[in-house]
């Protein structure tokens, strides 16, 4: 059997990691000139973590973590307004950086990835499918997979326009090279908000700051410049940020996007089919996109191999995946406003519950109702996570 995988993004690595596992040929094209390093922080942990675990990918990823000990809430000054010294036994979630989980997952692929490619059209018939790419050559394949993120060509070749669900947020992130600046914003998750804009700062421990923003607009056109876009949000708001926009790059570099998620009546069309943010992003008001990738692409393998014909392995992963997702994508809209406070009073609201956290015992909780989805998956009370459990 062979399967053409459109996206060498997480989902799509940790596919073709299993599918080339189980005897499957396998193929990726990525439509990025090369790999897609760096990019921004995420806490792995649940489902994801899991799957890792049986990919014994753990002391790689341990080996590239980056502890945060503490989250700060900061002023125009740079002041500590509130924060949490996070408790000692968060470990099973690990903070790395995007590009870095990536790497760690291709490192272990041996099928060829074609990079500054992607799918211009595909035919399918009684026993394949035959895509075209865009570079002007053509494939056969058993299998065609979306695994090309929540903006998917596979998925409007497949299934029209299916129109994210829009957040009311942009969302961008780069990391800059500043030794002054790391050693002032250290190991510590460093934010400041006000109302409708959060900016985070953390030191890599190499000089590198890994930086992110998110601002409320309704407005779902994505702005022509991004970098200037940044610049008139943030760079008049004190603390860091004037110096560090004022380095701020152009995209690749930049990351830019609406925060959104997609929600599909159906993953999959004959002999196509979708896994992670293509199908089920969550957006990062959830926190645990790329975690839920990986148990996506887990589950569509743990089916393709379990016997009887395509369509029903393909109707059982989606049956498996999608309550699950649902129930994330739930807590991360409910998150938002705590993420991202529109009002001063859900800001000082906050910081109060800071101040009741630091009370003994508290930590745990309050980091468990910062990331509600996280904890239930973490205990194993998700669908989710019963797709992916340790047999
Ligand atoms: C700021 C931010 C913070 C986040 N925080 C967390 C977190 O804390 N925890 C967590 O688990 N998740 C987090 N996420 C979500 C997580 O990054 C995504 O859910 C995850 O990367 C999805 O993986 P994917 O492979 O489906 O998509 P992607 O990572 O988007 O990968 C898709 C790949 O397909 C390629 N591609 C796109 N279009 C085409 C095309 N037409 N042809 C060929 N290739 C194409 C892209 O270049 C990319 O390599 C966060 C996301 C953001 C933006």
């Amino acid at each position: 059997m062979k399967a053409l995988i459109c996206g060498a993004g997480i989902a799509g690595v940790t596919l073709a990691w299993h599918l080339e596992r189980v005897g499957w040929e396998v193929e990726l094209v990525e439509r990025a000139a090369a790999f897609r390093d760096g990019g921004y922080m995420i806490d792995f942990y649940g489902p994801g973590q899991q799957v890792a675990r049986r990919m014994g990918l753990m002391p790689r990823l341990l080996d590239v973590r980056h502890p945060v000990r503490e989250i700060r809430y900061v002023d125009r000054h740079g002041r500590r307004t509130s924060g949490l010294t996070l408790p000692s036994g968060l470990d099973d979630v690990l903070s790395l950086l995007r590009g870095d989980l990536a790497r760690a997952i291709s490192a272990e692929v041996r099928a060829p990835i074609t990079y500054g490619t992607s799918v211009e059209s595909f035919d399918q018939h009684a026993d394949g499918v035959s895509v075209r790419l865009t570079d002007g050559t053509s494939r056969a394949a058993d299998l065609l997979v979306g695994a090309d993120g929540a903006r998917s060509r596979v998925r409007e070749l497949a299934f029209g326009d299916v129109a994210p669900r829009f957040l009311g947020h942009h969302v961008a992130a780069f990391t800059l090279r500043d030794a002054r600046l790391s050693a002032q914003i250290g190991t510590r998750y460093q934010m400041l908000t006000e109302p409708g804009v959060m900016a985070g700062a953390y030191a890599l421990g190499d000089d590198r700051l890994s930086l992110l923003f998110l601002r409320r607009d309704p407005d779902p056109a994505l702005p022509e410049d991004p970098a200037a876009a940044l610049r008139r949000g943030f760079g008049e708001r004190g603390w860091i940020l004037p110096d560090v926009l004022a380095r701020c790059p152009g995209p690749p570099e930049l990351y830019y996007d609406l925060v959104t998620q997609v929600e599909m009546e159906r993953w999959h069309e004959g002999r196509v089919v979708l896994v992670g943010d293509a199908c089920q992003a969550v957006s990062l008001f959830a926190g645990q996109g790329a975690s839920m990738a990986m148990a996506g692409a887990w589950v569509l393998v743990d089916e393709l191999t379990a016997g009887g014909d395509l369509p029903g392995a393909l109707g059982r992963y989606q049956e498996r995946m999608a309550p699950g997702i649902a129930e994330v994508q739930d807590s991360g809209r409910r998150f938002i406003a705590w993420m991202a406070p529109s009002h001063r009073w859900r800001i000082a609201v906050r910081d109060l519950m800071l101040r009741l956290a630091a009370l003994p015992g508290a930590g745990r909780l309050f980091v468990n109702s910062l990331s509600p989805g996280g904890h239930r998956l973490i205990s194993g009370r998700s669908h989710v996570l019963e797709s992916v459990r340790e047999d």
